[in-house]
């Protein structure tokens, strides 16, 4: 929770009507410039199949000039059994869906301790080498690294970039395209944590890096896969933040296509994330194939998810007998519940929405007004209820609430347990 300045956040609340509105689905449309289909991101065929989608997804709040609804679609190459977005976004509607998100990929992984250890344990930190980050955000993991390595990042964040150049001057960055950026030498070592599931054409990325690189470069790609999918959470694995929802497999056949040979592919302990280091491919590298099996792990990933989605709706049957609905939570979890769940069901039913971002405030979701959670105070429970909507944040919202005075009998958590991941 947010409250960086409780005296202007006093004022606030105390100046802010209890907004009870209804839902209101007409405030947000969709703009086809912001959606383009394409091929296979991974072996470029061209036929697929449908295998998840939901129609009519709006990315954050309500907006009467932008396209901030699309459909999310995810299919499965039939050629090499890859499952990405398609349509996925065009680089306007990347800008238009994201921009309240900030513009930049992964890089907040938190990690950077781990992340060191393991590249010193390969020796990529060896003094006089060095090091290129892409995907690096403003620089953070880089800075961790140790000052005898020439350390270089890219980004498409300019912001974030500049900001980082100014914190630590030892640091080389570049603010470029991920397809097409110059790099001032060829890097002994590449590192890309949770990025390349992001990106339209990863394998376009990886055949730039490719050339970047010499031949005794040594790849670091880390992603989330299909075969650790399985959680609790109704986000679920295909995140409408990723491009590509890789497998082991088919990493390899990207890779490949990229020009890189896997040496190690480690799973990581503790979340989803499979690292694996590559070498350039050479003449005599072997291709690898497509795994048949994904198709099997695509049906098991998709029934854990309808039992997930099945035991949030379970949660939410005493809402029913509310007359009104507070909602905590004002992201793109909410957004799911509405997409699939009976939770906005009865239009007669007023709501209240609050987040702890102040940025949201003043904002509008699906046409109820973004409040601050101060205003719960304020709140006569009598009838009313609060659901909390967040998987990783819950246990942090539950206490909050209960410190703003909720009964704890008229707060309705949507998972039994969260997990890290
Ligand atoms: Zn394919």
């Amino acid at each position: 929770m947010t409250d960086r300045n409780p005296q202007h956040m006093n004022d606030f609340v105390n100046a802010t009507p209890l907004s009870w509105a209804h839902p209101d689905a007409s405030q947000a449309f969709h703009d086809p410039s912001h959606v383009e289909f394409r091929p296979c991101p991974v072996c470029s065929g061209t036929r697929s199949r449908a295998v998840w989608s939901i129609e009519d997804f709006q990315f954050f709040s309500d907006a009467a000039d932008v396209g901030k609804r699309v459909p999310v679609r995810v299919v499965r190459c039939q050629q090499c059994h890859a499952l990405y977005l398609d349509p996925c976004w065009s680089a306007a509607g990347f800008a238009a869906l994201f921009a309240e998100a900030g513009c930049s990929y992964g890089s907040s992984s938190g990690r950077p301790a781990e992340q060191r250890d393991w590249l010193a344990a390969r020796g990529l930190l060896d003094a006089g080498r060095s090091l290129l980050d892409a995907g690096c955000y403003d620089g953070r993991f880089l800075s961790a690294l140790p000052a005898g390595v020439a350390r270089l990042g890219v980004d498409i964040d300019a912001p974030a970039i500049a900001r980082g150049q100014t914190r630590d001057p030892a640091l080389t960055l570049i603010h470029g395209d991920f397809e097409r950026f110059d790099c001032p030498r060829a890097p002994d070592a590449i590192t890309m944590f949770h990025v390349l599931e992001h990106l339209p054409r990863p394998v376009a990325v990886l055949r730039h890096l490719r050339r970047l690189a010499h031949a005794s470069t040594r790849l670091v790609i880390e992603v989330p896969v299909l075969e650790r999918g399985m959680t609790n959470d109704i986000n679920g694995f295909f995140s409408v933040q990723h491009m590509t929802h890789f497998s082991r497999a088919s990493l390899a056949l990207a890779l490949a296509q990229g020009g890189w040979q896997p040496l190690e592919t480690v799973d990581m302990p503790g979340y989803n994330g499979c690292r694996v280091l590559s070498a350039p491919s050479d003449e005599g590298s072997q291709w690898p194939n497509a795994d048949p099996g994904d198709v099997g792990r695509l049906h098991d990933y998709l029934a854990a998810w309808h039992t997930a989605v099945a035991a949030v709706e379970r949660r939410l049957e005493p809402v029913r007998d509310w007359s009104r609905l507070v909602l905590w939570g004002a992201g793109l979890h909410s957004e799911f519940l509405w997409q699939l769940t009976t939770l906005f069901d009865d239009p007669s039913r007023e709501c209240l929405l609050v987040d702890g971002d102040p940025l949201k405030h003043g904002r509008r979701w699906r046409g109820l007004p973004v409040l601050p959670p101060q205003v719960l105070q304020t709140v006569d429970w009598t009838g009313a209820g609060l659901v909390i909507s967040s998987y990783g944040n819950q246990p942090a919202m539950l206490d909050a609430a209960a410190a703003l005075g909720v009964p704890a009998a008229r707060i309705i958590t949507l998972y039994e347990s969260v997990r890290r991941y």
